[in-house]
């Protein structure tokens, strides 16, 4: 099944009670048995509930896993591939990366044991010297956020097969529809559904999607064991997004690549970062390993000023400040101020999330209106 037919069909069946072609939302906590264990494969629903269920299956199918468990946000799928660590174990992490990411390895993970190195994976090869017997996860978030750096995952995966580390992919801002880490050799996928997946702004949930039956185990032991799941209302209304991904994907490439190459020739911009540029230094990987070049934009005004990119982001008006990012509407973003707050002003900037830098989540709106609101706010 292509891609674009299985966001609609993949992993998902009608509803055996009454052929409904869309999952009921089974709003319940438990199920009837007849006799103790005589159930219909449903006893209580952090363990299974057939409205999950359908999604997970649909989040197995698009990502070409065999196995996927949804979970009440993106940072719990993530803490729940931190479980599968033990004090002592190491990770070696992506070094510009979701804050909320960083967060979770250096101020909860950290004081259980966990050594986490922050690296510049650009280049793939500089992982090697990171992994020794310790390492049992590589992290890696490809296109970074928010400096929209390009990671080699088949190099990595490449590495990980051969030292036998697992091998995590954050996909949140690529999605499946434009690149499928487990194709690549990734072991882990995993998503912010909060996302694109989702894609209305209307939830916040998270993903994992795994091929292999043993790490699935584990993963659904942990799942259950640690109860981060999500209501069946949520299930339901990201399975609907889902269904238009695709189309949805698509237009956001096309406004994304619009808005990089308006920014691009603005005489008042310095720095436009967009995996598209023939210019980024892995535009090659990006093209390799992606089937377009997604919708987020990050830029910095001349000048590398403050109070000018508060400027900016306070006159946009089809743009709306706020974090997030994925949803069908264009939003704006202060990374050093919002989303990457809590990633100390030295690490940060180290990595080029200076204060001047803005963040673009370009929505599926008419490009025109969204270049004319780029114009009038940079003035
Ligand atoms: C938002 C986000 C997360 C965290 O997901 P939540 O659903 O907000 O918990 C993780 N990774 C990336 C890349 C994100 O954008």
């Amino acid at each position: 099944m292509k891609f674009n037919t299985k966001t609609i069909h993949g992993g998902q069946k009608n509803d055996p009670a009454y052929g409904s072609v869309m999952p009921p939302i089974y709003q319940t906590s438990t199920y009837a048995q007849s006799t103790p264990g005589g159930h219909k494969g449903y006893e209580y629903s952090r363990t299974h509930n057939p409205t999950r269920n359908a999604l997970e299956n649909a989040f197995a199918s698009i990502e070409n896993g065999n196995y996927g468990m949804a979970f009440g946000s993106g940072l719990a799928a993530i803490d729940a591939v931190l479980k599968l660590l033990q004090p002592g174990d190491e990770v070696v992490s992506t070094n510009d990366l979701y804050g909320g990411s960083y967060r979770l390895f250096t101020k909860i993970y950290k004081d259980f044991g966990i050594k986490f190195h922050f690296v510049g994976m650009e280049n793939a090869d500089n992982i090697e010297g990171y992994i020794n017997e310790n390492t049992k996860l590589i992290w890696v978030e490809t296109p970074t956020n928010p400096m929209m750096n390009i990671i080699d995952i088949k190099t990595i995966a490449e590495v990980t097969k051969r030292k036998s580390v697992l091998l995590a992919v954050d996909n949140t801002f690529a999605t499946p529809y434009l690149q499928r880490p487990l194709d690549l050799g990734a072991d882990i996928v995993m998503h912010s559904a909060t996302k694109y997946i989702g894609g209305h702004s209307d939830l916040v949930m998270g993903a994992l999607v795994v091929k292999d039956q043993d790490l699935a185990n584990r993963l659904y032991f942990i799942q259950n064991a640690s109860g981060a799941i999500c209501g069946p209302q949520d299930s339901f209304l990201a399975l609907r997004g889902i269904k238009t991904l695709h189309v949805r994907m698509q237009r956001h490439c096309e406004n994304g690549k619009a808005v990089a190459e308006y920014l691009t020739k603005h005489p008042k911009i310095e720095k436009v970062y967009w995996p598209g540029f023939e210019s980024h230094p892995n535009h090659e990987i990006a093209k390799s390993q992606m089937s377009d070049f997604g919708g987020m934009v990050s830029f910095v005004a001349k000048g590398n000023n403050y109070e000018e990119a508060i400027k900016i982001v306070e006159n946009l008006k089809v743009f709306t400040l706020a974090e997030s990012l994925g949803g069908v509407e264009s939003l704006a973003g202060h990374p050093a101020s919002m989303t990457h707050a809590s990633i100390p002003k030295e690490e940060r900037e180290k990595t080029g999330v200076v204060d001047a830098l803005i963040r673009l989540s370009v929505g599926i709106e008419d490009k025109v209106d969204l270049i004319a609101d780029l114009r009038q706010a940079i003035g």
